[in-house]
C-alpha cells in the first residue's frame, strides 16, 4: 500500500512508542517522514530527525522549519508527544499542572501553529492528535493527565472547525493502555512488574494491552487521503473500552 506516496509527514514524539510506530508505518507506505523529539538519537534513515522540546516555542518553530526544508513541504502533522502524570488533584501542585499541561496541550498548539502555514499549501492536509481514553473514561488517579487529554479532544474539534475551509482535516485517536516504553517504565517502577502487567491486562476489555502498531494504523488511516471526508472525530483504539462504556477501576 503506497497511499502516502508524494506526501510529507511530521511526527512529534516520534522517537518512541506510538510515535515511532507511526513514523515507521507512514514511511513504509511511501511518505517522507520527519520526527521531532526531545531525544531523536535512535531515529535513523529513511526518517529525518529533529531535536526539539514541544514546551519551548522557539525550539518547535526551528524544528518545524528545518523538517519542512528536509521534506520539501508538509501535508501531515501527527501531534503525538505527551507525558504522563498520576494522582488526584491533591497530589499534583501548580508547578506540575503547568509542566504537564504545557507539553500535552500547549505543545500540540505550538506545533500546529508552526505547521499550519505549510499545511494550508497542501491539497491533502491532515492533523492527527494523540488523545487518550483518559479524556472521557473518568480514570482514577489520573486527574491531571485526564484533564490534558480532555483538552486535546476539545482542541481537535475546535481546530477541525477553524481549518475546515482551508482544507486541513483535524482528528484524534484515543488509545487505551498501549504497550510502549512509557508503560514499560511504569511497570518497571512497580514493586512486582509481572503482577502489575497482569493486573493491567486484566483491566482491558480484551484482556490484553493495545499495541503501538494498532494505534499507528488508526493514525495512518485518519492521516491518509482515504479519510478525506473525516474531520472533527476521534477514533478509539482501546480494546472496546469506550464503545462498550467500560472503565477500569
Ligand atoms: P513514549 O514515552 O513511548 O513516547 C513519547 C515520546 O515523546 C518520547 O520519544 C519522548 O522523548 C517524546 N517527548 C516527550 N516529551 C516531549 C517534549 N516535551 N518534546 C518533544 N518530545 C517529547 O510514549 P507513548 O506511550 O508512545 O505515548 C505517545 C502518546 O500517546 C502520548 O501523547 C500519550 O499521552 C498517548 N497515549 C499513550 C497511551 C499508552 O498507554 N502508552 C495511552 C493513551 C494515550
Amino acid at each position: 500500500m503506497n497511499d502516502f506516496e508524494g506526501l510529507s509527514a511530521l511526527v512529534t514524539g516520534g522517537a518512541s512508542g506510538i510515535g515511532r510506530a507511526t513514523a515507521d508505518l507512514l514511511a513504509e507506505r511511501g511518505a517522507r517522514v520527519a520526527v521531532l523529539d526531545l531525544d531523536p538519537s535512535g531515529v535513523d534513515k529513511p526518517l529525518f530527525a529533529h531535536r526539539a522540546d514541544v514546551s519551548d516555542d522557539a525550539s518547535v518553530r526551528a524544528a518545524v522549519e528545518a523538517a519542512v526544508a528536509d521534506l520539501g513541504g508538509l501535508d501531515i502533522l501527527i501531534n503525538n508527544a505527551g507525558i504522563g502524570a498520576q494522582g488526584t488533584v491533591e497530589d499534583n501542585d501548580d508547578t506540575e499542572w503547568h509542566r504537564v499541561w504545557d507539553v500535552n496541550v500547549v505543545g500540540m498548539v505550538r506545533t500546529a501553529r508552526a505547521a499550519l502555514p505549510h499545511l494550508r499549501a497542501s491539497s491533502h492536509a491532515a492533523i492527527v492528535n494523540t488523545c487518550s481514553v483518559a479524556a472521557t473514561a473518568g480514570l482514577p488517579q489520573r486527574a491531571l493527565y485526564s484533564a490534558t487529554k480532555g483538552a486535546v479532544l476539545s482542541l481537535t474539534l475546535a481546530m477541525a472547525a477553524d481549518h475546515l475551509r482551508e482544507g486541513v482535516r483535524v482528528n484524534c485517536v484515543n488509545p487505551g493502555t498501549a504497550d510502549t516504553p512509557w508503560i514499560g517504565r511504569l511497570l518497571d517502577a512497580a514493586p512486582d512488574p509481572a503482577a502489575e502487567r497482569a493486573a493491567l491486562e486484566a483491566r482491558q476489555p480484551t484482556g490484553r494491552l493495545v499495541s503501538a502498531a494498532e494505534v499507528a494504523a488508526a493514525i495512518a488511516y485518519l492521516a491518509s487521503p482515504l479519510a478525506g471526508a473525516t474531520t472533527g472525530t476521534s477514533l478509539a483504539v482501546d480494546g472496546g473500552m469506550q464503545g462498550l462504556r467500560l472503565r477500569p477501576v
